[in-house]
């Protein structure tokens, strides 16, 4: 099963899906117009079923393959939303939107798993059922949680997912995969630091909420570095700070921080939530302040099963004989994970060369890297479910 001959043909047509994407960027929950074709794309391959609004504004295609004597349910998964970012790539299929971008490649993705869905249609080489998970929000809004929250599993019987991303600095035509934990957990926090505001040049009579924040960014800093085991990865970064006074000579009243904890296991999550908010509590009570802790869970860890890892290593080398069994894990998120919590399956990294980084205003999906994209997604249907 190298790259499948069809997908040759048929790059030409996916290419122009992707650029017509990509020339339509949507945020979040709202890829009204990207769903809505998408629906009308998998209805034009004669899918047995396309159900739009799943998870608020995802679409599940669903085809069946020449038998079903396996009882087999093989999930695939892309997601359909862009960021709000400042397109810089000088392409003539640009966004048309200002201020949205397909900045992370999943007009990519999308393309990649509707030529895989046209391909499975036709050919139905499969004994059992393929389901095509459209998500949106993967960019902060968990669309996949609410694909999950929305019965979708069940509703499909759904018993193994897989998903796929494009990676910069990979080259097209290589996967890279790792079993366990492959992205991060995100998890954000605010600080809210409360003092005594007054005259900067009588600081005796105040309590000086910057001097409070500053000791508390320090302080935080021995999370990662005295506290965690030296071997498990973890990510504490303050990343805003703000004040409640404009001028040069007012102390005041109230300090804001937002920041971010990336971990890799829920024990050291756990761990570094507790962990903030008594380094807060205590500085803040040491220097006469009150110091308020909000911290919201994120995207959960995102875990490759073993077995299904195996499968999708398999698959990936039969593609292009170029898979990286054993890539570094990455600090992001990526809400796939909530799939993966809800049934086994595997994520893998697909080549995008050597482009700007996702997230980048240069950044662009390489369609060369759709062939191998879209042969793996088909490939993993027809290798999980082997035609009888
Ligand atoms: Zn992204
Ligand atoms: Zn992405």
């Amino acid at each position: 099963m190298p790259v499948k001959n069809r997908f040759a043909e048929l790059l030409p047509e996916i290419t122009a899906w992707r650029r017509d994407f990509h020339e339509h960027p949507e945020l979040l929950f709202d890829v009204h117009r990207t769903a809505g074709k998408v629906a009308e794309l998998l209805r034009s391959f004669g899918c047995d079923e396309v159900v739009e609004g799943i998870g608020r504004t995802g679409v599940v295609g669903v085809i069946k393959g020449k038998t079903d004597t396996s009882g087999r349910v093989i999930g695939l998964r892309a997601d359909m939303d862009a960021l709000p970012i400042i397109e810089q790539t000088g392409v003539d299929y640009a966004s048309k939107t200002p201020g949205k971008m397909h900045a992370c490649g999943h007009d990519g993705h999308t393309a990649m798993l509707l030529g895989a869905a046209k391909y499975l249609a036709e050919t139905r080489n499969f004994d059992g059922t393929t389901v095509l998970i459209f998500q949106p929000a993967e960019e902060g809004g968990g669309g996949g949680r609410e694909m999950v929250n929305d019965g979708m599993m069940d509703r499909w019987g759904i018993q193994e997912v897989y998903g796929m991303h494009n990676m910069p600095g990979i080259p097209v035509g290589q996967f890279a995969i790792r079993p366990g934990a492959i992205m991060a957990a995100a998890d954000q926090f605010d600080i809210t630091v409360t003092g005594k505001g007054g005259h900067a040049a009588k600081p005796h009579d105040c309590i000086d909420t910057t001097v409070v924040a500053a000791q508390i960014i320090v302080a935080l800093q021995t999370i990662a570095s005295r506290n965690v085991d030296p071997m498990k990865q973890v990510v504490v970064s303050v990343c805003t700070v703000q004040t409640d006074s404009t001028a040069h000579n007012v102390i005041p009243q109230v300090v804001k921080m937002k920041g971010t904890v990336r971990t890799m296991d829920p024990a050291v999550q756990d761990f570094v939530e507790r962990r903030i908010s008594e380094v807060c509590a205590g500085v803040a009570t040491a220097l006469g302040a009150k110091a308020e802790v909000n911290y919201q869970r994120g995207y959960p860890v995102t875990i490759n099963s073993d077995t299904e890892t195996e499968h999708a290593i398999n698959v990936a080398n039969a593609v292009s004989g170029k898979v990286d069994t054993n890539t570094a894990p990455l600090m992001g998120a990526e809400d796939f994970s909530f799939m993966l919590n809800a049934r086994p399956g595997a994520y893998i990294f697909l080549g995008n060369g050597d482009t700007a980084m996702v997230h980048h205003p240069a950044y662009n999906f390489d369609d060369n890297a759709i062939p191998f994209g879209s042969s793996w997604y088909a490939g993993m249907a027809e290798a999980r479910m082997p035609a009888a």
